[in-house]
């Protein structure tokens, strides 16, 4: 059975069909344009497939709430073309096969619980720092969603003493996104993350507040891996700094054995996303 994935990010697309043993035949990508041109694109990959089923997580907030009468359309996104676009009634419009919606962080954590990082434990979070911040909670083989789905990157955190930055957030200023996403690090120094990779100030910052929000995700949700993914965290120094100042904020309340096998690196090299789309398809 062939099945196709499609991880629908801000900036791109990632479309590819594969099997249920997780094995990827074809993939492709292309930047993330209006709804017109970026669907088109994606019609143009499948239809050189034959797939059986659709999954796709994509770039929010979306409606995922089974009863409403917008569910599974794109909701207040500051991506302006895309706001209340109708995502899946469109693919399901497009696709004579049964199409699967879920959000991007989901389906990565999905993608990771069952062929990645997470696949020997019965619950992982996901936690992308990225342009934004997202998180999403696998348990037991199930994604965890409340009335919608979570937006844990607009919890709010202590700011660092010697921080004087605003928070980037526009809705929230300085939440956990605000503080320390990808936006957040470019607009608090002018410069991206990639050019002050040798600024230890920096990441001490960033420790700082990952490791806080590590800590309250911990606290609440208890799960056995917290996998930290994203562009931001390609400066592989900061898992260590998170890790130990985690362990600090923690300070025994909770045991935790190894923090070096709570707090991971994923393993699946940028595919958990569309990997993830996929597992949407087999449950
Ligand atoms: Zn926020």
């Amino acid at each position: 059975m062939l099945i196709g994935g499609i991880e629908a990010g801000g900036t791109k697309f990632v479309c590819a069909v594969g099997d249920k043993s997780g094995k990827v035949f074809d993939k492709v990508s292309f930047p993330t344009e209006d709804p017109d041109v970026t669907l088109a694109n994606v019609k143009a990959f499948f239809d050189k497939h034959e797939i059986e089923a659709l999954g796709i997580g994509t770039f929010g907030p979306v409606d995922l709430v089974k009863d409403s009468a917008t569910y599974g359309n794109i909701l207040n996104t500051p991506k302006t073309k895309w706001r209340n676009f109708p995502l899946l009634d469109r693919l399901k419009a497009d696709y004579s096969v049964p199409v699967y919606l879920d959000t991007d962080v989901n389906a990565a954590c999905l993608g990771e619980y069952t062929y990645g990082v997470g696949r020997d434990v019965d619950s992982c979070l996901y936690v992308t720092v990225g342009t934004g911040i997202g998180a999403g909670l696998v348990q037991n083989g199930k994604v965890f969603q409340g009335r919608n789905h979570s937006e844990m990157g607009h919890i709010f955190v202590p700011k660092h003493e010697h921080d004087p930055f605003e928070g980037a957030c526009p809705s929230h200023g300085a939440c956990i996104e605000g503080l320390a996403s990808g936006t957040a690090i470019e607009k608090r120094y002018g410069k991206k993350g990639i050019e002050l990779v040798d600024n230890d100030k920096v990441w001490e910052i960033e420790a700082y507040y990952l490791a806080q929000a590590c800590m309250n995700y911990f606290v609440v949700l208890q799960p056995a891996k917290i996998i930290l993914g994203g562009g931001v965290m390609k400066q592989e120094k900061l898992y260590e700094m998170v890790r130990g100042k985690f362990m600090e904020l923690l300070n025994e309340y909770v045991e935790v054995p190894d923090v070096d096998n709570l707090i991971v690196a994923p393993e699946l090299e940028d595919e958990q996303g569309v990997m993830g789309a996929m597992v949407l398809c087999m449950r």
